[in-house]
């Protein structure tokens, strides 16, 4: 008997760190990319010991079993979108930057993480220089939040203002257009700069939670899902966006600490 055939969603591919309480990391790229019409697919660049109330630990996985997944994943499953999070390892970040070097997917999101809003580094010094020079010039976009997007730009991006100066200077390591994520600001906007376009800029509103573990996670999946589904990158933020904000406003209040947004 022949197989039935159901309209298939699009595959969102999201390789990023665990989180075990699942308020950021992979668990939760999961969580988004369903919660926006797609299907996840993931592969484990680290694992971390943590739960709303920070990070305590963080364990790289071998550089092989990252390739080796990665590759499965990508001969085995037609991947319409990427989402690229937590690197942390030297290790990992390479085997990252040569998967999407053999494979030139479409729609690849880079969410360079740093650190933990805990403090905690996700992301080591040798693994920052290839994320920079290796990876983002893969990426259809960058997602940066402020501090984020200082560090990668070398200039100080403490208000809206700034934000143009240091998107631009971003473009120029190589990524295709960038969105800042400027949900921390008083006035919280994103920016967004894609390449002969005027910068656009997305004013949100602040909404009053400590459920707030995970949004750069939820907002660079459901931008994955929405390139994958066919948005412009500003499209794609702006939808984005309406998804973190709507999260935001339901989180469930979760754990003793900083809580999850999805
Ligand atoms: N843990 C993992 C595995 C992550 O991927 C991230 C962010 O991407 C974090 C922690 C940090 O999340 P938060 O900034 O909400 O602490």
């Amino acid at each position: 008997m022949p197989k039935r055939r159901h309209q298939q969603p699009p595959v969102v591919l999201a390789i990023a760190g665990y989180d075990p309480s699942s308020g950021a990391g992979i668990t939760a790229d999961v969580k988004t990319i369903a919660a926006n019409g797609c299907y996840g697919v993931t592969c484990i660049t680290a694992l971390t010991v943590q739960s709303t109330r920070g990070v305590k630990h963080v364990e790289a996985i071998e550089g092989r079993i990252i390739t080796e997944t990665l590759e499965e994943l990508a001969v085995d499953l037609q991947i319409a979108a990427v989402k690229v999070g937590m690197l942390g390892s030297a290790e990992a970040a390479w085997a990252v930057a040569a998967f999407l070097k053999r494979h030139r997917l479409e729609n690849v999101v880079v969410d360079p993480v740093l650190k933990s809003s805990s403090g905690a580094d996700l992301l080591s010094q040798q693994a920052l220089e290839i994320l920079r020079s290796k990876i983002l010039r893969q990426a259809t976009v960058i997602t940066p939040n402020i501090v984020e997007a200082a560090v990668l730009s070398g200039m100080s991006v403490e208000a809206s203002e700034q934000m143009e100066a240091a998107a631009l200077k971003l473009l120029k390591l190589g990524a295709r257009s960038v969105v800042i994520t400027g949900g921390h600001l008083a006035t919280p906007v994103d920016l967004v700069l894609v390449p002969r376009r005027e910068p656009v800029l997305l004013q949100g509103e602040k909404i009053a939670t400590h459920s707030t573990h995970g949004t750069g996670c939820a907002f660079s999946s459901a931008m994955a899902c929405a390139l994958a589904g066919g948005k412009s990158v500003i499209d794609a933020a702006r939808t984005a966006k309406r998804f973190v904000e709507s999260a935001l406003r339901k989180a469930p209040s979760l754990g003793t600490g900083s809580g999850p947004v999805i």
